[in-house]
């Protein structure tokens, strides 16, 4: 068994804190840390004695995105794991393979964590790069370390956006397009303004800030929380966003393939230079 890339902690009563504990890869999402991290949402959301779910993440970094030095075929890297969805036929060739892949690994686990139930709150430090969206947009609040900074750099990697496509749900449409287009940062005070973000914090502070956030929470009645949750997600489904996202995913498979057809590789390695110096700003 190799050690869980996931930390499961229970900071205070009625809270687990669920960790990504790859800091030497800016924790950076292989198909392993997806898996870990799926089996820990569980674990919490299964724990009747757990009210408040916390993600964060170790070393300075939230996360770097999926790691793209993960190779093999993709029948090998999902041969180890037990799948949530059942799409299935990863061990089928081109695009039917790659979309059963991300389907599963990427906008699947995120839409599953995004329904679990009760509240969660990502506590986000460093850079947030593109996957590292997919981790903290699902939960139900966001707060920030003033060092923190969002990219979705796939636009300069050939591909339209992250596969968990919420970005006009999370920004508007118009800042939306501006973050796709640029592959620039926001900051956590931009963040902040355009409602992506709850609350910005010093750095040294995110932790216990975060904590008291989510014990003030599981104060209150947890079939009141769950309903409310359910109540606000809802509002965005009716707007909606499912069926989007659902577009937006078959036209980032669409991505994959010319760029498999035109390059060789399922994203333009022009962009992969952008995606290096968009770690070191
Ligand atoms: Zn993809």
């Amino acid at each position: 068994m190799t050690a869980s890339t996931i930390l499961y902690e229970t900071p205070a009563p009625q809270v687990a804190r669920l960790v990504l504990n790859r800091p030497d890869a800016r924790n950076a999402q292989d198909t392993r840390l997806l898996y870990d991290l799926n089996d820990a949402f569980d674990r919490a959301a299964r724990d009747d004695g757990v009210k408040v779910i916390v993600l964060a993440a170790s070393g300075p970094h939230f996360s770097s995105g999926h790691d793209l030095r993960e190779g093999g075929a993709i029948a090998e890297q999902m041969a180890p794991f037990e799948t949530v969805g059942t799409w299935c036929g990863f061990g089928c060739a081109g695009a039917e393979g790659r979309m059963a892949r991300e389907k599963e690994i990427y906008l699947g686990l995120s839409e599953r964590w995004r329904n679990i139930p009760k509240p969660t709150i990502a506590a986000v430090q460093g850079k947030c790069i593109a996957g590292g969206l997919m981790l903290a947009w699902p939960c139900d609040l966001i707060v920030a370390a003033d060092d923190a900074q969002f990219a979705d750099n796939t636009v300069a990697m050939g591909v339209g956006g992250v596969e968990y496509f919420a970005h006009p749900w999370e920004l508007g449409p118009r800042k939306a397009k501006e973050l796709l287009f640029t592959s620039d940062w926001l900051t956590a005070q931009e963040a902040r303004a355009l409602g992506m973000v709850n609350q910005v914090v010093p750095a040294a502070e995110l932790e216990a800030f975060v904590l008291a956030l989510a014990q003030k929470i599981a104060t209150k009645p947890l079939f009141a929380l769950k309903l409310a949750k359910e109540a606000v997600n809802a509002a965005e489904d009716a707007q909606g966003r499912v069926q989007a996202m659902g577009a937006a995913f078959a036209l980032h498979q669409l991505a994959h393939s010319h760029n498999m057809q035109v390059h060789g590789m399922p994203v333009d390695p022009a962009g992969l230079q952008v995606r290096g110096k968009a770690k070191t700003p």
